[in-house]
């Protein structure tokens, strides 16, 4: 059993960068919203207070490298074009919860044999279909956190 506490803490920051789609050199600047979070663990209750600060600046970098997904994920305003790359990249991981417990889940099957092999394939496939839909949701929900200033960007003007 762990003895000791578990700091979590969550973090949003507002980032001013820039957007430049590879495909079709779109340049524009942007205000872009990063969340993250980040974990401090205290063994033995012996390090509360810096846990408690390795919580926050883990939640900070998290935060500060969502940004980057964001960036990476949204679709370029001009040509649609997207980075398949990162956008697989960050649907895996925000499933990757899901996965574990598939995964669970097919080592209990291994372990019953053929009894259970039915109910937990249908448990499975419900768990797919939820990590699928959950990753493919925040990824609809990370566009919305992205704002483009249209008038700061020279590209515009020539269209
Ligand atoms: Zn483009």
């Amino acid at each position: 059993m762990y003895v000791g506490n578990r700091h979590v803490a969550v973090a949003t920051t507002t980032e001013e960068l820039v957007f430049d789609c590879p495909k079709c050199n779109y340049y524009a600047h942007v205000t872009v919203v990063g969340m993250g979070e980040g974990v401090g663990v205290s063994p033995y209750m012996m390090r509360e207070q810096a846990a408690a600060t390795e919580a926050v600046d883990a939640a900070e970098s998290a935060a500060f490298a969502d940004t980057m997904v964001v960036i990476g994920i949204t679709p370029c305003p001009k040509c649609a074009h997207r980075s398949r790359g990162a956008v697989a990249r960050s649907m895996l991981k925000q499933s990757m919860p899901v996965w574990g417990f598939v995964i669970g889940l097919a080592l209990v099957m291994a372990m019953f044999g053929k009894t259970l092999l039915l109910p937990l394939a249908i448990a499975i496939a419900f768990f797919i279909l939820l990590g699928v839909f959950l990753a493919a949701r925040q990824v609809s929900l990370a566009t919305r956190r992205i704002r483009f200033h249209e008038k700061t960007n020279p590209a515009a003007a020539d269209g």
